[in-house]
């Protein structure tokens, strides 16, 4: 590995200062991560991704413009990252510096106007307890409230639980100041007219989809270093009152808030339920939340969670309790949700439309779920969003597979043989957690107000364990061909698999140009490299930016011709 010269690293810390910077073995071993613990969705593999020349963290816009800018000076590519879940965040070659974003932690809220403008290093739950304050909230994507916002909003899709009732990322991002790739400063929608932060869009040819349409670019299309977010609508206190203790604090709210679990006696009845949810205006929040910890465990994991003196040996005793089993045996096909009156009418109006759409649909009210202590846990842990770490809880690492997210009504319709397929490895293999099959979870939908769903069947599975690891992957192929036999695309599991390489590393353009010359649609990538050409000439910033280059365009176009 090619270490950089001296006066390259001088010139790096001449911008941000002798504290700012380092190439500190240890601190550098710090900012790499095993691919396969964090949730990517490329699938799990071993090698941990490269070690960085230096870590930088800079204060400033004009800071990060002066990194990108000696980044294209002197050929070495960088990546920015903020609260680092996901990898994506991470660099992919050996010729690369990392940018930590935590230094940039300053925001604003303008009440009137609903909106907040926000640095890199604001995390969802500062954010949402200052908004609070004002009677307002934020969209907190499943990633939590201890992720930044400008990173799921800038970089990622960024649904989560409340997107029902207050959108997705891409529908809250108004105007967005941005370092492109080549060093130059991108003042996206109303901001870049000098009008203010308010639109995202215009006026004029929108640039905000250079940088971001339903998906962002994972940080490989320049640094965002300011943006707006849209703050909504909060008929709560100015802040969430709690009582209990670790790890189930539950939220006294007033009765304008309620939580359910609804349940349904088959996948079409729940269909049809979480449809009428999409076409009725009544959920705050709408997430299959404690399904992803299996089906045949739901009930015990959530007493164990609420009961300090308890712990994961007590799963199988919980399970054999009548009572636990019963409820657990009803709650097999599930979703929690809040709804959250404006006044008391509007409340009342919105509990009679969810009970008439479980009269409609056949569905109950889990009673389990409805004693008060679990009631306002769950509001909680919803609303709030503080509790990701249970994701990690059962055996160290998860992956979303199978992700059958789109119309709730084609992934109702195979989520048995789903399930039987996952409980059949689960059956035959000891790699992954056995829970029962279907542990299908996430939001009730990925827009606004409804559309397509944002589920994924959560495999659990030891990430430090290379037996584990690699069996998973097995299972992973497995799913994958299932998915393409029933024509449902790609596997959750492995949508970023073309975005970094098994090793580690990005791809170079030669595989990019392999995988992506056989697309169906290989234009798409072929647009994105003219528009990384564009702006990010040196081609800095990796891989999960997809790109099929004009030459091997025009190579496969000639045997078109040819044909
Ligand atoms: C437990 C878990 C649950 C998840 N659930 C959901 C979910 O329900 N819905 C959903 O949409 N996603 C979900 N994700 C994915 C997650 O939302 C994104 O990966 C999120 O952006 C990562 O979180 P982070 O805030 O720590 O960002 P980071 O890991 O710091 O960065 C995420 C991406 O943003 C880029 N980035 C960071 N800062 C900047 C910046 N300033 N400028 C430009 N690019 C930047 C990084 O390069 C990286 O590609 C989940 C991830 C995890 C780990």
């Amino acid at each position: 590995m090619t270490l950089v010269k001296e006066e390259i690293y001088q010139a790096f810390e001449d911008v941000v200062g002798k504290r700012n910077i380092s190439r500190d073995a240890a601190i550098l071993e710090s900012y790499r991560v095993i691919p396969c613990q964090s949730s990517d969705h490329r699938g799990p593999y071993l090698q941990k991704t490269p070690v960085p020349q230096m870590v930088i963290i800079p204060e400033t816009t004009e800071e990060v413009q002066a990194i990108v800018r000696l980044c294209n000076k002197y050929g070495i590519q960088f990546k920015a990252s903020t609260t680092f879940w996901s990898v994506a965040g991470y660099i992919g070659g050996d010729y690369a510096v990392q940018l930590d974003m935590r230094r940039m932690k300053n925001f604003e809220i303008d009440s009137k106007n609903q909106i907040a403008v926000i640095e890199p290093y604001v995390i969802a739950a500062a954010l949402q307890a200052e908004a609070m304050k004002v009677g307002l909230n934020i969209n907190i994507p499943g990633v939590g409230c201890s992720s930044s916002v400008v990173a799921s909003t800038s970089s990622w899709v960024g649904f989560g639980p409340t997107s029902i009732s207050m959108g997705c990322a891409s529908e809250n991002l108004l105007g967005a100041e941005w370092v492109l790739p080549n060093g130059e400063i991108l003042r996206t929608g109303s901001l870049g007219a000098g009008s203010g932060w308010f639109c995202g869009e215009g006026p004029g040819p929108s640039t905000r989809g250079i940088l971001r349409g339903k998906q962002g670019t994972a940080g490989s299309f320049g640094i965002c270093t300011r943006m707006a977010v849209r703050l909504h609508p909060w008929p709560g206190p100015t802040f969430i009152p709690t009582r209990g203790t670790v790890p189930a604090y539950k939220a006294d709210l007033p009765d304008n808030f309620k939580s359910y679990t609804l349940c349904f006696p088959t996948w079409d009845a729940y269909a049809d339920g979480v449809n009428r949810l999409h076409q009725n205006d009544i959920l705050y929040l709408g997430h299959r939340q404690f399904t992803m910890f299996g089906r045949d465990i739901k009930t015990a994991m959530i007493m164990i969670l609420n009961d300090p003196d308890k712990q994961l040996a007590d799963i199988p005793a919980l399970c054999e309790d009548p009572y636990l089993k019963e409820q657990n045996e009803k709650m097999k096909i599930d979703i929690q949700v809040i709804i959250a009156g404006e006044t008391k009418r509007d409340t009342e109006y919105k509990e009679k439309a969810l009970n008439k759409i479980l009269e409609l649909s056949g569905g109950w009210k889990s009673e389990l779920m409805m004693d008060k202590d679990l009631t306002d846990y769950v509001l909680l842990y919803l609303i709030r969003l503080g509790h990701k770490n249970l994701n990690f809880v059962m055996c160290g690492g998860y992956e979303g597979n199978f992700g059958l997210s789109p119309n709730v009504f084609v992934s109702s319709s195979v989520m048995e043989e789903a399930s039987a397929l996952k409980k059949k490895w689960e059956d035959e293999h000891d790699y992954i957690a056995a829970v029962g099959g279907d542990s299908d979870m996430g939001s009730i939908c990925t827009m606004g107000g409804g559309g397509t769903t944002g589920w994924e069947f959560f495999t659990h599975f030891d990430s430090h364990e290379k037996e584990s690891v690699e069996g998973t992957a097995d299972f992973f192929n497995a799913t994958q061909d299932w998915m393409t036999e029933k024509k449902l695309g790609t596997d959750m599991g492995k949508w970023n698999q073309s975005a970094r390489r098994p090793d580690g590393y990005f791809y170079t353009q030669e595989e990019q140009d392999e995988m992506f010359s056989k697309l169906p649609q290989p234009l798409v990538t072929a647009y994105q490299y003219k528009v990384r050409e564009a702006f990010n000439p040196n081609d800095l910033s990796g891989s999960y930016y997809r790109t099929l280059s004009t030459k091997k365009l025009e190579e496969i176009s000639r045997s078109e011709e040819l044909k």
